[in-house]
């Protein structure tokens, strides 16, 4: 007796012409990404790979003030409630399984009591779609509130995250410029200018990444008359909320739009010293009730993927409303402390100028690159820095400025104090006076 073998039995079938053309011996793996995947390189990561951190000529030990993470040099503990509410979260037995999409209802109740107390805005518990950090905050919002065939306004220099984001939606990027003379206001002209039919959202950054300033109440008034004047919503990207010393105070757009619609991201990752626990929010402040397809988009946005995570989300009320108010008046004095300290050491350096950063936790460092020959641009500049004075900050490439380096300003004093030294050390080498003489040569 013969026994045939399936796979005897499947050679001895005709051969169909469709399995001639797809054989499957004679196909090549041929996999390939998306074409988004070109569209969102991270521009911190594009210029800072061109810098090798570990070929420093220097004997010093590395100074990194390149990362925007509050949590590197220790400069503050977290608030102790948060780490409290965590671990009886963990041990409750109660946080471990899926909660709605947009998040649970007290969580989402404990943000909008949270914005009422500090920005005096009434939210309600809908109004709020909690999300994966802050910036899954921004990929919701873009991908609900642009679609292809629509432009939007973000500001330049700016967090580089929104393009990253935005290729993926494949919207027009115009930029307004925001004004290194007007410490850091935006060019309102040329934001106006660039608005149109066309434009779904003006995305503004207060206070600012990297430009470390808080805007003025007045001027924050002018950007929302412009949106309401075009009916174009903002989205306020407000991640360092509160986090200021300026002599005005900070306001929040929410509070003092009358009719346009203002959409806020804020989360735990800079304010309470929190960003590896991934957890941030949006919050739809919306007057006249004219934004229904973005509230509906981001409640349909937030059951894609089932929300943030359970631990914090039951710990969120307790973080929020606990966290004693002299907690981030400590954190805020330390880093208004370092500001003080990086600005009067720097701004008296010969062809370095900035201006005074009076919140979130950055200096934007502006040089006069005429003064520096030997240093084509600011990337060359910074893998000198690094080279010669094992410190590294972030070229202003990849915040789209040039001639710039931005600082973080959270770290110990006396690293700081260490990181200015080197600074001045590494210009008096490198600076170039120009005067008759040389300009005639
Ligand atoms: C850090 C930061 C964020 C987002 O941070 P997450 O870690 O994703 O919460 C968003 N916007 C700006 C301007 C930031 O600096």
């Amino acid at each position: 007796m013969t026994v045939t073998t399936d796979s005897t039995k499947q050679q001895s079938m005709p051969v169909s012409k469709a399995s001639v053309s797809a054989s499957p011996s004679q196909k090549e793996w041929a996999i390939k990404a998306s074409p988004a995947v070109g569209r969102s390189k991270n521009k911190i990561r594009s210029v800072v790979a061109g810098l090798d951190l570990s070929q420093s000529q220097s004997d010093k030990p590395l100074i990194n003030l390149g990362l925007g993470d509050p949590t590197v040099f220790g400069l503050h503990d977290p608030p102790k409630v948060a780490l409290e509410a965590m671990q009886d979260a963990l041990l409750s037995g109660n946080a471990n399984g899926y909660l709605p999409g947009t998040g649970l209802k007290e969580a989402c109740q404990a943000v909008a009591d949270y914005h009422k107390r500090w920005d005096g805005v009434e939210y309600s518990a809908e109004d709020v779609t909690l999300t994966h950090g802050t910036s899954h905050a921004l990929d919701m919002c873009f991908s609900v509130m642009a679609s292809p065939d629509q432009n939007v306004l973000i500001p330049r220099p700016g967090f580089p995250a929104y393009g990253t984001l935005l290729g993926h939606v494949g919207c027009e990027i115009r930029e307004y410029e925001v004004l290194a003379d007007r410490e850091w206001e935006c060019d309102l002209e040329a934001m106006e200018r660039q608005i149109d039919e066309k434009t779904a959202f003006i995305l503004i950054t207060n206070p600012s990444n990297p430009c470390g300033n808080n805007m003025t109440p007045q001027h924050l008034k002018d950007i929302v008359d412009v949106a309401e004047r075009h009916k174009v919503p903002i989205i306020a990207d407000e991640i360092y909320g509160h986090m200021h010393w300026s002599e005005w105070p900070f306001v929040p757009l929410a509070s003092i739009a009358k009719s346009a619609p203002i959409v806020t991201l804020s989360g735990l990752s800079k304010r309470f010293l929190l960003p590896g626990w991934r957890f941030g929010w949006v919050a739809l402040h919306d007057p006249l009730n004219v934004a229904g397809a973005v509230r509906n988009g981001l409640h349909a946005w937030g059951n894609r993927i089932m929300g943030p995570n359970t631990l914090v989300q039951k710990s969120l009320k307790r973080i929020l409303s606990e966290t004693p108010d002299s907690w981030y008046d400590e954190v805020t004095r330390k880093l208004e402390a370092n500001a003080k300290l990086a600005y009067s050491n720097l701004s008296v350096i010969p062809g370095l100028y900035c201006t005074f950063p009076t919140a979130a936790m950055y200096l934007l460092l502006g040089f006069e690159i005429e003064h520096f020959p030997e240093f084509p641009s600011d990337v060359e500049f910074c893998n000198a820095l690094v080279q010669e004075q094992n410190l590294f900050c972030i070229p202003g490439a990849s915040f789209s400025i040039d001639n710039h380096m931005r600082l973080v300003l959270a770290a110990p004093s006396n690293v700081l104090q260490d990181a200015c030294d080197r600074l001045r050390e590494f210009c008096a080498k490198h600076y170039v006076a120009l005067d008759y003489a040389s300009v005639s040569l």
